[in-house]
């Protein structure tokens, strides 16, 4: 079969759930047996967003390759159930650097570089790069941004062209816009929708579907008004209200008819009836009433809660998995600096802590931790989480000499987490962490073995720091087990505690490769223990 490609552009706001649509799009089309991919195209100049504030941008999701992505690649992934590559996040900054490297070499041969035709074939071939790439036969490319945005003009012109080159059959467009509801009288208005499809039209786009968002039913004259106005069929206007449960959006587009729609439209032959046996079980074993357990995430974005958008989503899925609804108690780290906040801890089964940089709300993850080994509270760290769980063993084992990471303090005289030997001349900061998928050996007879059932596993990783192997032995003798070792013995992937219920740390990312229907065993493993203790 020809590949087929299916571009999803956003209209009249931002952040109405185009990538989990995009995503839950993916799953219809895998349910039907087809080999799917996702790209996410961003307009904006940073190469990657490896570089970027989680403030600016929410959580760096990494792939098995390395490559630094927009967490909408984790939505992609937990959805359609495959590892991506990095073909699949593509920036303005990447483009552009493609070009400009290009007329550095001299490829041009004397042309003058323009948008058109230069930028949007580089565009062009990095979406034809994915099926290349993955085997994908259906490419599902989602812009970031809304249409009428200055950044995303040369990719919305790529997508144009695409339709002259791989014809009707070939080619879908999908507008997701948003269907504002006035409460002083009570009703959703269609004319924002109306105006960004006109905005659409006017670079050459006419959309084959409306996928129009919003928090309220959406009455059927709406749908009719849609269809006329936008000039599409009535069937391809599909309302889609904000739902309790993410994972419920496949089922929603099923029931609206958009696969079979898709299917008809882009003559798609018939592999499979979707089976949604199993995903409907999952979703309604997230919905059913469960007994709650009170997980406190202890970190420093947590006013913007999309920077730990997998970490959330894994817990959730360890939840479904051991029958609870877990309740995240969201604890900003420099809060717990003072002793005395730590009563904040008091009411909550479990702590995680994870991932970060850079030296502000240590203090307070460290105090949380120490709370957690003395109350034998359970805990799960997560890279930095992991080093900062050695750093207060340390801090227990040596007395005052303050043990530290060299990232918080060079001049520590406990450097128990030290910069990496490969990491010491590097100067830039862009992608180059130790970044992707490295093989993990378990030690038998540990929690992390227990966890996994599995001698060598496989995580995502990104840090520069590691576990500093000076300290193996005193923190052996402290109680500390290094249950999780590269391959070779030399890097130290996890490390757990003795005479404690559940405390472990990753230097890894366990939270990337957690599923919906397969919680990662980790994450599983330390909410039986948030149960036990919690006495559900
Ligand atoms: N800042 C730490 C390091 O670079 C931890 C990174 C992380 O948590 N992803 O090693």
């Amino acid at each position: 079969m020809k590949t087929k490609f299916i571009f999803l552009t956003g209209g009249v706001l931002s952040s109405v759930g185009k990538g989990v649509t995009a995503a839950a799009l993916g799953r219809l089309l895998t349910e039907r047996g087809y080999k799917v991919a996702i790209q996410k195209l961003d307009p904006y100049i940073n190469v990657d967003p490896g570089t970027m504030s989680p403030y600016q941008h929410g959580e760096v999701f990494v792939l098995d390759d390395g490559a630094e992505t927009d967490l909408d690649l984790g939505h992609y992934e937990r959805f359609i159930d495959t590892s991506l590559n990095q073909v699949c996040n593509v920036t303005t900054g990447q483009v552009y650097e493609e070009v400009i490297m290009r007329e550095r070499r001299g490829d041009y041969l004397g042309g003058t570089i323009q948008v058109i035709p230069h930028i949007t074939d580089v565009i062009k071939r990095r979406i034809r790069l994915v099926p290349k790439t993955t085997g994908a036969e259906i490419v599902l490319v989602e812009v970031g941004g809304t249409v009428g945005d200055i950044e995303s003009l040369p990719f919305l012109e790529a997508f144009r062209q695409m339709r002259g080159d791989l014809g009707k059959k070939n080619s879908f467009y999908i507008h997701v816009t948003w269907l504002p509801f006035i409460g002083a009288t009570g009703e959703l208005k269609t004319k924002p929708t109306q105006h960004s499809v006109r905005e659409l039209r006017s670079i050459g786009i006419s959309p084959d579907m409306i996928i129009a968002r919003s928090d309220h039913p959406v009455p059927e004259e709406l749908r009719d008004k849609i269809a006329l106005f936008c000039d599409v069929d009535l069937q391809a206007v599909v309302p889609m209200e904000t739902t309790d449960i993410l994972y419920n959006i496949p089922l929603i587009l099923e029931d609206a008819a958009v696969g079979e729609f898709i299917s008809d439209r882009m003559k798609l032959k018939k592999r499979q009836d979707p089976d949604w046996k199993s995903w409907r079980k999952m979703v309604t074993a997230m919905r059913e009433q469960k007994p709650t357990v009170n997980v406190a995430l202890v970190g420093k974005y947590v006013e913007l809660q999309d920077a730990y958008m997998s970490v959330r989503e894994a817990l959730q899925h360890a939840g479904t998995e051991n029958g609870v609804e877990v309740k995240i108690t969201w604890i900003h780290s420099s809060k717990l600096e003072k002793d005395k906040e730590l009563s904040l801890l008091e009411a909550v089964d479990g702590i995680v802590v994870p991932g970060g940089f850079g030296e502000r709300g240590i203090e307070g993850k460290i105090n949380a931790i120490r709370y957690a080994r003395i109350q034998q509270v359970p805990y799960l760290g997560l890279c930095l989480g992991m080093q900062v769980m050695v750093i207060e063993l340390a801090r227990y084992h040596f007395g005052e000499e303050g043990a530290n990471s060299t990232e918080f303090n060079p001049s520590t005289p406990h450097p128990v987490i030290d910069l990496m030997p490969d990491q010491r001349d590097i100067t830039d900061k862009g992608g180059t962490m130790r970044l992707g998928l490295y093989p993990c050996q378990l030690q038998s007879g540990t929690i992390a073995a227990e966890a996994y059932q599995e001698d060598l596993v496989q995580e995502r990783h990104r840090h520069r720091f590691e576990f500093n192997n000076a300290y193996r032995d005193e923190l052996s003798k402290a109680g500390m087990v290094f249950s999780g070792l590269s391959p070779d013995g030399n890097l130290v992937e996890i490390a757990e505690l003795k005479d404690h219920p559940f405390m472990l740390g990753t230097q890894f990312h366990p939270e990337f490769l957690s599923r919906p229907y397969r919680a990662h065993p980790l994450f599983a493993s330390f909410i039986k223990a948030v149960i036990k203790h919690a006495g559900r």
